[in-house]
């Protein structure tokens, strides 16, 4: 397992650690007072909290059974997925009190969302693909507006949109440049891709992988050699990986 994904399951741990603890204060809090009214809360909420830390302890050997048993199926994908979804404000927030840098429990989201994406059986039609990125992938004074069509571009090679577009042209999948989140929101809806290619800041990424529900979302960190937001880049390695992944082509 590697340290990115030892990050997510280990504020996981802490959670489960927390959450029994807990449930052992509120025991002890019910053999010290008699009200019937009092027990009967107190007994409901020991309830409540040993059912989420049964199921957080499901979760954890979930993700051992598929990191270390290689095997998957379907269900525990899905259910895995679902639950680091659920579970990222949570680690957020604890993650915060033991001074973890938040782009580090990001980097973690991503990776495990990553791993259990891309260990799914399912692969798609390359029309079905999308890869998403921000525009700051554009060179900044290069006039020619690729956001409403990544076509206009005239691929003299100053940043990345050519290399994107080689990719499109050699495995037919869809490419688009967005400006924000609310664009990125509309390509999505617009294309209806089944699998998505996101490429982004930290930030960006867990909240876009947050956000799309229905479709699978494999997120790629980009590279600020300026500082955010300004002439960014991405690994085109990775990206070429990620799309064969889906597709199952190259
Ligand atoms: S590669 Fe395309 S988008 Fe990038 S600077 Fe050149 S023309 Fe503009």
């Amino acid at each position: 397992m590697n340290g990115k994904k030892r990050i997510f399951l280990g504020l996981l741990s802490i959670l489960i650690l927390l959450m029994t603890l807990s449930i052992f204060f509120l025991f002890y809090m019910v053999r010290n007072r008699s009200s019937v009214l009092y027990n009967f809360l107190i007994g409901f909420i020991i309830l409540s909290f040993s059912a989420i830390t049964i199921v957080l302890i499901l979760t954890v050997f979930g993700f051992l059974y598929v990191i270390y048993r290689g095997k998957n199926n379907e269900m525990l994908n899905k259910t895995l997925l679902l639950m680091i979804d659920e579970l990222y404000p949570f680690l957020e927030i604890l993650s915060g009190i033991f001074g973890v840098e938040k782009e580090r429990i990001q980097q973690s989201f991503t990776n495990i969302n990553n791993f259990l994406v891309s260990s799914r059986k399912g692969k798609y039609l390359p029309e079905e693909l999308l890869i998403l990125t921000p525009h700051c992938i554009q060179f900044n004074e290069c006039k020619f507006k690729v956001t409403n069509d990544i076509d206009n571009c005239r691929r003299c090679g100053k940043c990345q949109v050519s290399d994107l577009i080689k990719l499109k042209e050699k495995y037919g999948i869809k490419v688009a440049i967005a400006t924000g989140g609310t664009l990125a929101r509309k390509a999505v809806m617009d294309i209806k891709p089944k699998a998505i290619i996101a490429i982004a800041c930290e930030r960006d990424l867990t909240s876009g992988i947050l956000d799309v529900k229905k479709v699978p979302v494999y997120g790629i960190i980009n590279i600020r050699p300026y500082g955010p937001c300004f002439n960014t880049k991405v690994n085109l390695d990775e990206v070429e990986k990620a799309i064969i992944n889906f597709t199952n082509g190259g």
